[in-house]
């Protein structure tokens, strides 16, 4: 089968680099193994985690951070899409690029972070919260939510909490199993006419407080559950995010993999890429787990695989590779300088990833494959975690990709 552009790995990366070259006339295939980063997502997308403009810390980074490959201009211009975009999709985030807000993490504790979801806790000002009184619903039996430690969190901010478990009569089959007591499974139950009892429950405990704050276990396939929930709430309602799975951040890979089908692209979801066959620095066709002898065959292919995390990167005893196309890493030498024994320092890690040219080509034993390139988090030259830029880097990466492409076949200079 023949696409414009096949895309190996269908995250936040793989799914905005499609939808744009769909939307741009393009024929796409999206191959997907399974579940990404998005199923662990926060409700907030990162740009660059610095207190202020995360726009002026990216324009000091190095030459090889994946930012610095885009350039500031091109990337203010994909950024100011993003918020329109999501919106479309249903998704409504407050934020912008010039300063960063603070999202409240499950700790209790503010981060920087460029766009959060409205319906999920979070302030402008760290010196000036808009409550101070906070009523902290829990599900009763529900596991992954610590409601103590957000309490004792927000202490340190101001913020006095009084602690409510609820329960419904709606979730007492799930309750009998812990191991079922999981946020999408919750979620699955918190629907139509349950919300109305959740939100009887709520109300009743929340008494003298000026918020109300309770995990992310409504809404994973709409958020008509979100807003009726809301609605019904007499306070202001917002959420935290729980442990894994993240209820709105599968709402979102499933919002984002059905606007791309909708708009004619294909997604093949648990099969795997397996290999591929290059040709003079281009990659001619590739294979799949499922479909064994047939090949997929494409102008571009676009590697969006993730990192360790999603299998995109594995580990030897000696090296880092990448294991569909044996790409080029970028990875720094002994085993044992590879990570800093100190848990929450800097992990030399976390910046490995498959080596490109400064237009995102895939190198391949030092040359740059014309027809293959990489985005999202299986890129070298950047920690997600310490420099809280993830989302930022995927989403960025991906369009500015998608340009290339667009600009390379209008320009007619594209290898067939
Ligand atoms: C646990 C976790 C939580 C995070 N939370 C946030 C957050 O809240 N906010 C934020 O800004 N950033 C966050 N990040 C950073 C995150 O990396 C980016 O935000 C972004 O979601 C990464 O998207 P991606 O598409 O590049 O990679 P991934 O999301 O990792 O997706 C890669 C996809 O490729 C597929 N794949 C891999 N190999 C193959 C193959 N051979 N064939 C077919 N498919 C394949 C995988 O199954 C996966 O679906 C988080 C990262 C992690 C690891």
């Amino acid at each position: 089968m023949r696409f414009d552009t096949i895309i190996i790995g269908g995250g936040l990366s793989g799914l905005m680099a499609g939808i744009n070259l769909m939307q741009r006339g393009q024929r796409c295939l999206i191959i997907s193994s399974g579940q990404s980063a998005l199923h662990f997502f926060s409700g907030s997308m990162e740009l660059y985690g610095v207190e202020g403009c995360p726009m002026e810390a990216i324009a000091r980074l190095p030459e090889s951070h994946p930012y610095s490959k885009i350039g500031v201009d091109n990337i203010q211009a994909i950024i100011d899409t993003v918020k329109p975009f999501f919106q479309e999709i249903g998704f409504i985030f407050n934020g912008d690029s010039n300063v960063n807000h603070y999202r409240i993490t499950p700790m209790g504790t503010l981060k920087p972070v460029w766009l959060t979801m409205e319906e999920y806790a979070h302030v402008t000002d760290r010196n000036n919260f808009p409550w101070h009184q906070a009523a902290l619903i829990n599900i009763e039996g529900f596991l992954d939510f610590h409601a103590s430690f957000l309490a004792a969190g927000l202490g340190k901010l101001g913020v006095e909490s009084r602690i409510a478990n609820v329960t419904l009569p709606q979730l007492e089959h799930i309750r009998k199993n812990p191991t079922e007591m999981r946020s999408t499974n919750i979620a699955k139950v918190l629907t139509g006419d349950v919300i109305q009892r959740l939100a009887a429950e709520v109300n009743l405990a929340t008494n003298d407080a000026e918020v109300v704050i309770m995990p992310a276990v409504v809404g994973l396939y709409g958020k008509e559950e979100v807003n009726s929930l809301k609605d019904k709430v007499y306070k202001p309602l917002r959420f935290i995010p729980t442990m894994p799975p993240s209820v709105p951040g599968i709402r979102m890979q499933i919002a984002l993999r059905h606007f791309f089908q909708k708009i004619g692209g294909v997604y093949l979801l648990g099969d795997s890429v397996e290999s591929g066959i290059i040709r003079k620095n281009s990659l001619l066709g590739i294979s799949t787990t499922n479909h064994g002898e047939m090949r997929f065959e494409a102008d571009n292919y676009i590697m969006a695989t993730g990192s360790f995390f999603s299998h995109g990167l594995r580990a030897s005893a000696d090296a880092i590779y990448e294991p569909v196309l044996d790409l080029d890493t970028v990875f720094g030498g002994a085993r044992s300088k590879w990570y800093n024994e100190k848990l929450f320092a800097e992990q030399p890690y976390m910046k490995f990833g498959i080596a490109t040219d400064n237009e995102f080509h895939a190198l391949k034993e030092g040359t740059a494959l014309q027809n293959v390139y990489v985005v999202g988090a299986g890129l070298s030259g950047f920690d997600a975690i310490k420099e809280g830029c993830g989302a930022g880097v995927s989403i960025t990466t991906a369009i500015h990709v998608a340009n290339t492409i667009i600009n390379k076949s209008s320009n007619g200079t594209e290898q067939k």
